[in-house]
This record gives structure tokens, C-alpha cells and sequence, in this order.
């Protein structure tokens, strides 16, 4: 669905991402681990076009995302993002946040939109709460409340950047397992995260980062039991 090729990406003269090749399938869930610094969330913000790669190629279904071939809007309509910090519309209420994206990107009337939004705040738990506003709400909710908006825009692919770092831990469990229901259920995922056991129980393809280029990737089972590079060892010896 998304082939990256010798995407490189430097801020001034330090290179931060150097000749990633990447790519995800329909229905995978890939989980990227990896030291602070790395560059995971540069990669996922270089996937979504926040950040413009410095150089190398995006295919999107095939199509050259950095050339003429598929416009960069059209794209970002295709992907979702889940941020550590939720991002939420603070000043409007559950269902508006999960309504007006919809409306303006994808040109729905509030009625549609609504309907949408209903059905994703039912998938994660949150239909109860569609008049409130995020600060009445605890981490864990907020960041459900996110991933329903994510979801609302019906995107090809869902980017997750570290979406329980932020959460008391208590919190942590109710989040997962919305990814892990949206995993079980099909929906194409990468997700940047230090959730070993969700990297481990819940992803069909682990990629290890680091120094800005990807040291090994794999099944969960031949990562964290068998890692072939020193470097994937030492972490997961510090991490684990
Ligand atoms: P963490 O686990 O702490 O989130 P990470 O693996 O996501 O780390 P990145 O945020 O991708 O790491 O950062 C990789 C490197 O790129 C860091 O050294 C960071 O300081 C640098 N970097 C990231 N964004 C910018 C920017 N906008 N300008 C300059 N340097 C940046
Ligand atoms: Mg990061």
C-alpha cells in the first residue's frame, strides 16, 4: 500500500533518517521500536508529509507521492495520525472533534459527518460522552476520543506516534486494547511505541531503529526472541 525507498531526511547538515526502505501491505500492523532519538517519529512524519522528505521516493498504491503523479492532499486524506499529546480541539465538544475534519477535508454535510463520527466513538468506547468537551475527560479518554477521529476520516492507513507515552499507567490498558480491537479487525496500522508486549503480541512485522536507519526488522517472534544484529540486542536488553 505505501513503498518508501531511500527516503533520507536532514535537518541543516545532520541527517537524521539515512536510506530508509520501507514498506507496508494492506492489513498489516507494523510496530517501530527503538531508542529516543532515532528517528521513529521523524520516519512517521516524513510517511505523512509533515515533514518533507530530504530525499528518496513515496508510493502510494504505485503512485510517486513526491512527483506529479498523486496530489499530496489526496494522500493525507488516505492517512490518519495518533499523537502521544491527543491534539485534541480543546475548545469543541467530543462529536465536533470528530466531525469537522470530516466536514472540511472530505466535504461531508454535519449530518453525515455526525453519523461517522458516532459509529468510530461507539468502536472506541466513547459514545457516552459526545457533548463533552477533552478537559472534562482523562488521558486514556482523550486519547480514544483521537483515535475515533482519526478513524472518522475512514483512512487507509493509521500512523500511531508513541499514543500511550502520555497516559498514567492505569490508563495505558484501555488504549491498547482500541489498537488491538482495530488490529484484529484489519485495519492497516504503523505504530511507533515502547509497548514491548504490544510490539511482541500484537504486530505482524517489528522494525528496530536506530541512529536514523532501520537495523533489523521481522516477525515479533524472531525479533525479541532471536535478534541477528548486536544492536537490536543491547536495546532490547536495556528495554525488556
Ligand atoms: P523519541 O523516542 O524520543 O520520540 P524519536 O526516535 O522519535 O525519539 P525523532 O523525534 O525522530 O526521534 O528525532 C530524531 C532526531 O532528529 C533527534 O536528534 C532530534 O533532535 C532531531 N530532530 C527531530 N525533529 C527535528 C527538527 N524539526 N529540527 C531539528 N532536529 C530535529
Ligand atoms: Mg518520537
Amino acid at each position: 500500500m505505501i513503498e518508501i525507498n531511500h527516503l533520507r531526511k536532514s535537518f541543516g547538515d545532520r541527517e537524521i533518517l539515512k536510506d530508509i526502505d520501507f514498506r507496508v501491505d494492506p492489513g498489516e500492523v507494523i510496530s517501530i521500536i527503538g531508542a529516543s532519538g532515532s528517528g521513529k517519529s521523524t520516519l512517521l512524519r516524513c510517511i505523512n508529509l509533515l515533514e518533507t522528505p530530504s530525499g528518496g521516493e513515496i508510493l502510494y498504491k504505485g503512485k510517486n507521492i513526491l512527483g506529479e503523479e498523486m496530489s499530496i492532499h489526496a494522500y493525507r486524506t488516505k492517512l490518519g495520525m495518533v499523537f502521544q499529546q491527543f491534539n485534541l480541539f480543546e475548545n469543541h465538544n467530543v462529536l465536533s472533534n470528530c466531525v469537522v475534519g470530516q466536514m472540511k477535508v472530505l466535504k461531508k454535510t454535519r449530518k453525515e459527518a455526525e453519523v461517522t463520527a458516532l459509529k468510530y466513538l461507539k468502536v472506541v468506547g466513547m459514545d457516552q460522552y459526545v457533548n463533552a468537551k477533552p478537559k472534562q475527560l482523562s488521558g486514556g479518554q482523550k486519547q480514544r476520543v483521537a483515535i475515533a477521529r482519526a478513524l472518522s476520516m475512514e483512512p487507509d492507513v493509521l500512523l500511531f506516534d508513541e499514543p500511550t507515552s502520555a497516559l498514567d499507567p492505569e490508563m495505558v490498558g484501555e488504549v491498547l486494547k482500541v489498537m488491538k480491537d482495530l488490529a484484529e479487525a484489519g485495519l492497516t496500522m504503523i505504530v511507533v511505541t515502547h509497548e514491548m508486549a504490544f510490539a511482541r503480541d500484537v504486530s505482524d512485522r517489528v522494525i528496530f531503529m536506530d541512529d536514523g536507519v532501520i537495523v533489523e526488522e521481522g516477525h515479533p517472534r524472531d525479533i525479541f526472541n532471536a535478534p541477528k544484529e548486536e544492536r537490536t540486542k543491547a536495546f532490547l536488553q536495556r528495554t525488556l
